[in-house]
């Protein structure tokens, strides 16, 4: 008799998990990868797509990686001690929050560590919408509800507290993740410690976790990033790592801090990690201690990082705003969310109706590669669109950022000498828009 096969004589898609039938690589990857593959055709492109930062990884914490490549053991699960009491008195030094090194945990990504909190908290997600672009499909992957609140233009895309209530009103005792990422990706923008106290009296209320996504907080424009967790100590998780202030995306390392109450669902993570991925990389874990710990070098590294971000972030916002675009002055972070929509006749007469669209034509006609707004949780026919401002050599714009005074602004002619790629492509995309 012939023997059935149950992997050849179906479909292969059928074998799928439900849950993940259908999906597609994550949309920045996508970009990023889809980019490269263009540019290896002899396509010029423009990568605004991926949100990876220009900047090098600062000189003491590479040396540091050198002097312990020879770290070749397995880690414990919940990270290296003294890595985890840098996290923790990083924390307390920068922002006053009173965490311990047994409240952290490090993982390979804070995407990864994301995954496993919903993996492991039975609960709905909670996510402002526009939001980055993982969160939601890791609820799925999983199993879990999740719940969109759209947020306004009007309001800067941020998450009002009469939403945050209206939503648990209802159902009050319902278990919840809310994660609230400032400044943000895809916006730009951030809340006030005046906005975050009012969020956190609603969670409160409710008592909701709240994972406080702050990986974009040192990049703050000001440096005046403050965390949730000041204001909701009890409930709020805070999420950092390395990859945005400290340029090592690609060196994968993410740090959890949990308030004490919640050292169940630390426990509950660490154990399937330790199922997982066993522990994060040793030798990046050794270097990520320099990086926490600091020191002046750190700090005027962040210094100038700031300055240049800020200022070419604001010089594509008011570039785009001329052009006809909304879009907000960003205040932390290297992206911008211009919303294309009082455009919306002229481009509809080039056969553009949604945000999907606008990128295809923009990446086509003008080489310049964004994400459309839908990946970020959005309405398909919105004309939103997220862009990075990341594509230029951080390394040269950083010495040259040095070489001009702190206290004189940056001359006019910098952006166009450092951060070529970025203000092309922006001029490029104004004059497309204009045609
Ligand atoms: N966070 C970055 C972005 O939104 C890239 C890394 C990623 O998505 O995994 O573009």
């Amino acid at each position: 008799m012939k023997q059935r096969n149950l992997r050849t004589d179906r479909s292969p898609a059928v074998n799928l998990n439900l849950n993940v039938r259908g999906m597609r690589p994550s949309a920045t990857v996508a970009i990023n990868e889809h980019s490269n593959a263009l540019i290896a055709q002899g396509r010029e492109v423009f990568k605004l797509g991926l949100g990876q930062s220009p900047f090098p990884v600062p000189d003491a914490v590479t040396k540091e990686l050198q002097v312990n490549a020879f770290q070749k053991d397995y880690l414990p699960v919940k990270g290296l001690l003294v890595l985890r009491q840098a996290v923790a008195d990083y924390h307390r030094r920068t922002q006053g929050t009173p965490f311990s090194a047994d409240d952290v945990l490090i993982g390979p990504g804070s995407k990864e560590l994301m995954f496993l909190l919903q993996l492991v908290y039975y609960g709905d997600l909670v996510i402002p919408a526009p939001a980055w672009v993982s969160y939601a499909p890791q609820a799925r992957i999983i199993g879990r509800q999740v719940r969109f609140m759209s947020t306004r233009r009007e309001d800067q895309w941020k998450l009002m507290p009469a939403q945050l209530e209206a939503l648990c009103a209802p159902d009050p005792e319902r278990p919840r993740i809310v994660i609230l990422n400032y400044p943000s990706n895809p916006t730009g923008g951030t809340y006030s410690s005046a906005e975050l106290k009012e969020l956190a009296a609603v969670a409160r209320k409710y008592r909701v976790i709240l994972l406080s996504d702050e990986i974009y907080g040192e990049l703050h424009h000001k440096g005046q990033h403050v965390s949730l967790a000041r204001f909701y100590p009890e409930g709020t998780i805070v999420s950092a790592g390395l990859s945005k202030w400290c340029g090592a995306g690609g060196w994968r390392l993410g740090t959890f801090a949990f308030p004490h109450t919640l050292g169940w669902l630390r426990d509950a993570m660490a154990a399937v990690a330790s199922e997982t991925f066993t522990s994060t990389s040793a030798p990046i874990q050794y270097a990520a201690v320099r990086a926490f710990q600091g020191g002046l070098d750190i700090e005027r590294y962040l210094v100038h990082s700031r300055r240049i971000l800020k200022h070419l972030g604001r010089w594509c916002a008011k570039t785009l705003g001329e052009a006809g675009v909304q879009v907000a002055k960003p205040e932390g972070g290297f992206y911008l969310f211009p919303d294309f929509e009082p455009l919306r006749a002229r481009l509809e007469a080039r056969g553009i109706h949604s945000g999907a669209q606008l990128c295809l034509q923009m990446l086509d006609e003008v080489g310049v590669a964004m994400l459309p707004g839908e990946d970020f949780g959005r309405p398909a026919e919105e004309l939103t669109a997220r862009l990075a401002y990341v594509d230029f050599d951080g390394a040269k714009a950083l010495f040259a950022s040095t070489q001009v005074p702190l206290e004189e602004p940056l001359p006019d002619t910098f952006l166009d000498a450092q951060c070529y790629n970025c203000t092309e492509a922006i001029r490029r995309v104004a004059s497309w828009l204009g045609e």
